[in-house]
C-alpha cells in the first residue's frame, strides 16, 4: 500500500465532474506531478489532498490513515501556491516561523528550525527582509521554506513556478527538485508545463477531463505515450496520415518504415514520429524527400519544418556548430523503423 493513496476520488459540481474516479498510489519520498491542460482537474485533485475541497466520493489515505474528511490543519500538509501567499507585514523569518507558532512549538526550537529551513533554500542572509524587498524567486523560496519547516508528510505544490520568468523558472526547477531530494518529502505538484513535469518528477500523472490517462516515469511517458493526446501534449509529435498495407504504412505512394499494431490491410492509419528521431540526408538517400519550409534556431538545436508529399514534418537537429539546410533546399528525411509507430486514427473503432 502506498504512503498516500487516492481511491476512486471524485468531485462533482452540480452535474459536472471536475475529477472522476481518480485512483493513485504514491510512495514515500516520491515526487509526483499532476499534468494536463487547463480545467482537467489537477488543482481540484491537489486541493482534495490538502483538505481544501471536500470530495463527492472516494477515499484518501495517508500513511494508512483515512484522511478523506479530516480538516486541513489536522493533515498538517501546508501548501505552496502560485501566488506564494506570504504575509506582507511579516519578515522572511516570521513568515517561516508562523506555522510553528500555530503549532505551539517552543521558541528555541522554532528559531533552530526556521534557521535550518532558510539555510535549505539559501535565504539565511535575508531573514529580516520583508516580502516586498525580495525578488520573485526569493519569495518562492520563502514559500517553500514555510511549507517545509513544519515537516509535512506530503508537500502539495500548486503551479509553484509559474510566476517566474523563463530562465529563473528553469533554475528553480532544479533547485526545488534538489531540495525535495535532500529532505525526502513526498511531493505532489500541479503543473500544465510538460517540460517542468518531465524534468522534476519521479512519475507524472497525465489528466484529461477529470480523469487519469497515464501514470508513468517521465522517460516512459515520453517514449510510450498511451494516447495521441498525451503524445502531442508531452513533447512534439509529427502525425502523417495514410493507409495500412500488409507491407507497412503507405502515404503519398511511399511505404514508410514504422512499427504498427492492431491494423488491418487497407485501413486508414496515422504514423507518429518525434522530431528528434528524424535525420536529414541528401534527396533520394532517405525514406522520404521534401523541401525545407522554415528554420528556427533554438540555441542547443534547430527546429526545421520540411514540406513533403506526406505533409509538413518537423525535424529537430542538435546544434552541431554549423547551419543546417536553408529554406527551399531539397532534402531527404530518414528514420529507423522502431522510432515510428502507426496506429488507427483517433476516434476510429
Ligand atoms: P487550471 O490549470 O486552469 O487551474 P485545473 O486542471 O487545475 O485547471 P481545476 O481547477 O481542477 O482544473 O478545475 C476542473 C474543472 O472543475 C473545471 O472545469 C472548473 O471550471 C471546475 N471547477 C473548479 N472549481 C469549481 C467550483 N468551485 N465550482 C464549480 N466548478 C468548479
Amino acid at each position: 500500500m502506498g504512503f498516500l493513496t487516492l481511491d476512486g476520488l471524485t468531485k462533482r459540481y452540480g452535474e459536472a465532474a471536475a475529477v472522476s474516479d481518480v485512483t493513485l498510489s504514491v510512495a514515500k519520498g516520491e515526487f509526483i506531478s499532476l499534468l494536463g491542460p487547463s480545467g482537467c482537474g489537477k488543482t481540484t485533485t491537489l486541493q482534495m489532498i490538502a483538505g481544501l475541497v471536500e470530495p463527492s466520493a472516494g477515499r484518501i489515505t495517508l500513511d494508512g490513515r483515512d484522511i478523506t474528511h479530516e480538516k486541513p490543519d489536522r493533515r498538517g500538509l501546508g501548501i505552496v501556491f502560485q501566488s506564494y501567499a506570504l504575509f506582507p507585514h511579516m519578515t522572511v523569518a516570521q513568515n517561516v516561523s508562523f506555522g510553528l507558532e500555530m503549532r505551539k512549538v517552543a521558541r528555541p526550537e522554532r528559531e533552530t528550525r526556521v534557521k535550518q529551513a532558510l539555510a535549505l533554500v539559501q535565504l539565511a542572509a535575508l531573514a529580516d527582509r520583508y516580502p516586498r524587498q525580495l525578488s520573485g524567486g526569493q519569495r518562492q523560496r520563502v514559500a517553500v521554506a514555510r511549507a517545509l519547516v513544519i515537516d509535512p508528510p506530503v508537500l502539495p505544490l500548486d503551479e509553484p513556478l509559474s510566476n517566474l520568468d523563463a530562465k529563473l523558472r528553469e533554475e528553480m526547477q532544479f533547485e526545488l527538485r534538489g531540495i525535495q531530494q535532500r529532505v525526502g518529502t513526498t511531493t505532489i505538484m500541479v503543473t500544465h508545463d510538460q517540460s517542468e513535469a518531465l524534468s522534476m518528477s519521479d512519475r507524472v500523472v497525465v489528466m484529461e477531463q477529470g480523469r487519469i490517462m497515464q501514470v508513468d516515469a517521465p522517460y516512459r511517458l515520453y517514449e510510450s505515450p498511451a494516447t495521441p493526446f498525451i503524445s502531442s501534449f508531452v513533447g512534439k509529435m509529427n502525425r502523417l496520415h495514410g493507409v495500412w498495407r500488409n507491407s507497412g504504412f503507405e502515404s503519398a505512394g511511399r511505404v514508410l518504415p514504422c512499427d504498427g499494431a492492431d491494423l488491418t490491410e487497407g485501413a486508414a492509419a496515422v504514423l507518429a514520429i518525434r522530431p528528434e528521431k528524424i535525420t536529414l540526408t541528401s534527396p533520394g538517400a532517405g525514406v522520404l524527400d521534401g523541401r525545407v519550409a522554415a528554420r528556427f534556431f533554438l540555441g542547443s538545436a534547430w527546429f526545421v519544418t520540411i514540406e513533403t508529399d506526406a505533409g509538413l514534418i518537423g525535424v529537430s537537429l542538435p546544434n552541431a556548430g554549423e547551419e543546417p539546410a536553408r529554406e527551399g533546399d531539397p532534402v531527404g528525411l530518414d528514420w529507423s523503423k522502431s522510432s515510428a509507430k502507426a496506429a488507427k486514427p483517433e476516434g476510429a473503432q
